[in-house]
């Protein structure tokens, strides 16, 4: 009999997992509370600008993300970003200053002070973390390494513009894991960094090519090929209520309209928001409520994305570059902007321009949640500020997320164990996507097979 699974939430990841545990050889039946799949990845064509409501790019840097591109027949539909996209901008003085990709840019910038540059040449003097076992958060981290300035200009507003966080919550080994190894393995980043290039074997394979990517249509490409890649069921407008445990097997709850409904399966993958697992009605099992508890307590910064549309005369700023971001101290509202037409060709109507501006974010999440007049207000006021606007936009589009990204905070690892726990005390019932993996597009595809192989290690041993 070909084992049966549920994969909940239709996601990024559920459709990804769905994908992995069908070329398995399993059959697969996909829940989605929503009525359409992607989950943030979601592309609209408006007025002739393409407004993405959540994620804009897909950093393509292994050789196993291109293939998968190409096995589900996207290659045509790639869009490279353009070169200039990799000049960035992030706002000091009240004004956008490039950001040095050179040893010889970085010494001539402004965007740091000559003191905050030795500094940062001192790294390899300064003493390693002693405290073992705490987790220390990125800003600690970052500012005990490389000094104040690193942290308030390169640090701050990468995160904010990242991961909408804060970089005072945000856990250092969980969200820039490898910098911590780095620390751990030779008491310096830059020396860690030495340490391993020395130490890589050289490899005949030449690495992958990085590409910074989208598709003609958006980012909602990907997943729409996903799903039509997806041979089972595909139950939209399928919100999970809850899973009881029957002899040996699962029962999904789910709604269908007024109606309860069920589906029994040998194993489950959620990909649910770990809000949406704490309110999951168990039955049959008992996982430890303080687990349950620790996992509905994951955070989630809200944002908002205000897309912009103007006559290119009218913004001041050449805008040849991927966006700016705007660090904490320069006390601005908004975290970022993105200079959607120049990263991608066709994103907005002939001699025009389209920006998104993102708001709020764990930095000031009360901001996301301003009505749509207000929050405009602010994304006026702060591009004129810095890129100088000539006249009003004459497009505007508004996407909220009031639970935008999860935040990997300080003690973080008792999150994972949580979700560890819970999966101990239900057999078959896996966890997975950005509550539990990672935020990031590509590892949480990468994370697929992972996921498939648990699920194959379950039955075969069932
Ligand atoms: C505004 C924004 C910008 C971003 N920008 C980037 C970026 O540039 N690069 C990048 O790498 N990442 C970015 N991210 C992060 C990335 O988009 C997410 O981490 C990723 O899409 C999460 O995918 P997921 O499948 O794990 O979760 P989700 O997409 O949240 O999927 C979970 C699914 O479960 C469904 N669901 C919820 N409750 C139930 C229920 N009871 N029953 C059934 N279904 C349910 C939801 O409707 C949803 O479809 C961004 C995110 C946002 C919001």
């Amino acid at each position: 009999m070909t084992p049966h699974i549920a994969v909940l939430g239709a996601g990024i990841s559920g459709l990804s997992i769905a994908y992995a545990l069908e070329q398995a050889g399993m059959r697969v039946t996909l829940f989605e509370a929503n009525e359409r799949v992607g989950g943030p990845l979601r592309s609209s064509r408006i007025e002739g600008y393409l407004v993405e409501h959540g994620p804009h790019t897909l950093f393509q840097r292994s050789a196993a993300l291109a293939s998968l591109l190409s096995e589900l027949g996207l290659d045509d539909a790639i869009v490279d970003a353009r070169e200039s996209a990799s000049r960035r901008y992030v706002v000091r003085y009240g004004r956008p200053l490039v950001l040095p990709q050179s040893p010889a840019a970085f010494l001539k910038s402004e965007l740091l002070s000559t003191s905050a540059k030795l500094r940062l040449l001192a790294e390899p003097l300064i003493p390693g973390f002693d405290r073992e076992g705490v987790d220390e958060s990125l800003a600690n981290f970052v500012e005990r390494r490389l000094g104040r300035e690193v942290l308030d200009y390169l640090l701050d507003p990468f995160v904010g513009g990242t991961y909408a966080g804060d970089p005072r919550q945000m856990s250092a080994r969980h969200t820039f894991g490898m910098l911590k190894e780095l620390e751990d393995e030779a008491g310096s980043l830059v020396l860690g960094a030495i340490k391993r290039k020395l130490q890589s074997p050289d490899s005949d394979t030449p690495p992958a090519k990085k590409r910074l990517l989208s598709f003609t249509g958006g980012l909602q490409t990907l997943t729409d090929a996903l799903a039509s890649k997806l041979n089972g069921e595909l139950k939209l407008g399928a919100p999970v209520t809850g899973l009881r445990r029957d002899e040996g097997s699962w029962r999904v709850l789910y709604r269908r309209g007024k109606s309860n409904a069920g589906v029994s399966v040998d194993a489950v993958v959620s990909t649910l928001p770990s809000y949406a697992v704490a309110d999951l009605r168990l039955k049959g099992v008992t996982p430890p409520e303080p687990a349950l508890k620790r996992v509905a307590k994951i955070t989630f910064a809200p944002c908002t994305l205000v897309s912009t549309g103007f006559k290119r005369g009218d913004v001041a700023h050449p805008l040849d570059g991927f966006g700016v971001l705007a660090p904490r101290v320069e006390e601005m509202h908004t975290l970022g902007s993105l200079f959607v037409s120049s990263m991608f060709p066709e994103r907005a109507p002939e001699g025009r321009v389209n920006l998104t501006t993102f708001v709020g974010g764990a930095r000031q999440p009360e901001l996301a949640l301003l009505d749509d007049d207000a929050v405009l207000e602010l994304v006026k006021f702060d591009l004129n500020r810095i890129l100088g606007l000539r006249a009003e936009p004459e497009f505007v589009h508004i996407s909220r997320w009031e639970r935008a990204i999860p935040q990997f905070e300080v003690g973080h690892q008792l999150v994972l164990d949580a979700y560890s726990e819970i999966e101990a005390a239900m057999p078959g019932v896996f966890f997975a996507g950005n509550t539990r993996d990672t935020v990031a597009l590509p590892a949480l595809l990468d994370a697929r097979h992972a996921h498939a192989a648990r699920v194959t290690d379950f039955l075969h041993h069932a």
